[in-house]
């Protein structure tokens, strides 16, 4: 069959390429200059250090196919996510952890004291936690919750967190040892060579071409007999019935000598610092040496008409909308949407990775019969 998938991603490349193996014609376009969609990684033309182009990237994942899949296709380096946070004057450790705890309370307590002192702490009047707020208060209590989620949250989501439903902090987001691992994933590294590499090496395949710089034009869906449909679900209606609300983020770029911060990824907790954290790339590729260094300061804003989409806002109003394009996009045959902008979820690389191998895998089994979600949105 002839293929189109728009979109030369993760969702598209994998996708493309399973159909590929199988023996189709895929056609892949984007409209960027660059493949890699948000994962794309280029060399800084000032310093040489690779940059993590639309926000930093760290790969993990708990599925071992995954996890072989993307092997087969780069070199993974041995990395782990480690994040501080400057608040109120003083840097700290995250996720919040024992020795966050002890070195903001001045206190030198074990596991099991710690959890007591901070159980004192929780706002044990708040029985049924409606908001973020109520919610983080009931866990942590307000001296942790002003220091570590209020101001950031609101910067990063641009209201305040009585505003935000108390679902999106569903465990106590603290630990009660020493572990400042950002993810518990088995398997966590960063590629060698980047991101955009990996993606070139699984559109190397003689049953695929990649045009970029090309936007989608609904002619070119009469040329195929299936479209992989990897952009915004409500970009392919063109919006008719309203736009599906994201955040976007800015990138303020300096570069400086030596290293900057020491770390890769200091977020900055108080409401009074415009931006959510800073972004030293040279930090997400220990194994170069540099003698510059590039850093990304990070504001986050209300997605506008033309801004890239970054993440899916999903709150009551925003579902309601999904709603309505889900039925539209059951009426339009010929089109499955995937990714994390086709199917407006949040997505990491390997969930992406893995929806789009099982979804691929689908579409061969069923002989291309396939309907508009292979993974329902909601
Ligand atoms: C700030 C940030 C940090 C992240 N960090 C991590 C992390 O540390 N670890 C992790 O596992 N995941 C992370 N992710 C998630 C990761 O970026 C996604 O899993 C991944 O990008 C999803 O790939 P995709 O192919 O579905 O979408 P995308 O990468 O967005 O690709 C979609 C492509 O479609 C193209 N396109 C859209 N519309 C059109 C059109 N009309 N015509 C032609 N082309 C079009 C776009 O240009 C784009 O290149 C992060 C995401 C964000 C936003």
């Amino acid at each position: 069959m002839k293929i189109l998938l728009v979109g030369a991603g993760l969702s598209g490349a994998v996708i493309g390429r399973h159909l590929a193996e199988a023996g189709h014609d895929c056609r892949i376009i984007d409209a960027r200059p660059h493949i890699a969609g948000n994962c794309h990684t280029e060399r800084d033309a000032e310093t040489g250090v690779m940059l993590h182009v639309y926000g930093p990237h760290i790969f993990h994942t708990d599925d071992e196919g995954v996890w072989d899949y993307v092997n087969r296709f780069a070199r993974f380096l041995p990395y782990q996510n480690r994040v501080k946070t400057t608040a109120q004057g003083r840097v700290h450790s995250l996720p919040i952890n024992l020795l966050t705890i002890n070195q903001f309370f001045g206190t030198t307590l074990r596991p099991d004291e710690a959890r007591a002192f901070i159980e004192s702490k929780a706002d044990t009047s708040i029985t049924d936690p409606q908001t973020f707020e109520e919610q983080a208060l009931r866990f942590v209590g307000p001296e942790l919750y002003e220091a570590f989620f209020k101001g950031y949250t609101e910067k990063q989501w641009g209201c305040s967190p009585t505003e935000l439903p108390a679902s999106i902090l569903k465990r106590l987001p603290v630990r009660f040892n020493y572990d400042d691992n950002y993810f518990f994933h088995r398997f966590q590294g960063m590629p060698q060579d980047g991101y955009s590499a990996m993606v070139a090496a699984i559109l190397d395949h003689s049953c695929i071409t990649v045009e970029l710089n090309t936007e989608y034009r609904p002619e070119m869906a009469a040329e195929a007999d299936h479209v992989f449909w990897s952009g915004p679900l409500d970009g392919y209606f063109d919006y008719r019935l309203g736009r599906l609300g994201y955040r976007t983020l800015d990138f303020e770029r300096f570069s400086d000598k030596g290293d900057y911060q020491g770390c890769a990824v200091m977020n900055y907790g108080d409401r009074d610092v415009p931006y959510t954290r800073i972004t030293e790339h040279k930090h997400f590729s220990p194994w170069e040496s540099h003698e510059g260094t590039v850093c990304y300061r990070e504001y986050s804003r209300a997605a506008e008409p033309g801004d890239t989409p970054y993440y899916p806002i999903r709150l009551v109003e925003e579902k309601a909308l999904l709603e309505q394009y889900i039925d539209l996009a059951h009426a339009t045959p010929g089109v499955t949407f995937v990714g994390r902008l086709g199917t407006y979820r949040y997505l990491d690389m390997d969930v992406t990775i893995r929806e789009a191998l099982d979804t691929a895998t689908r579409f061969v089994a069923a002989d291309g019969d396939m309907s508009a979600f292979a993974v329902s949105p909601v």
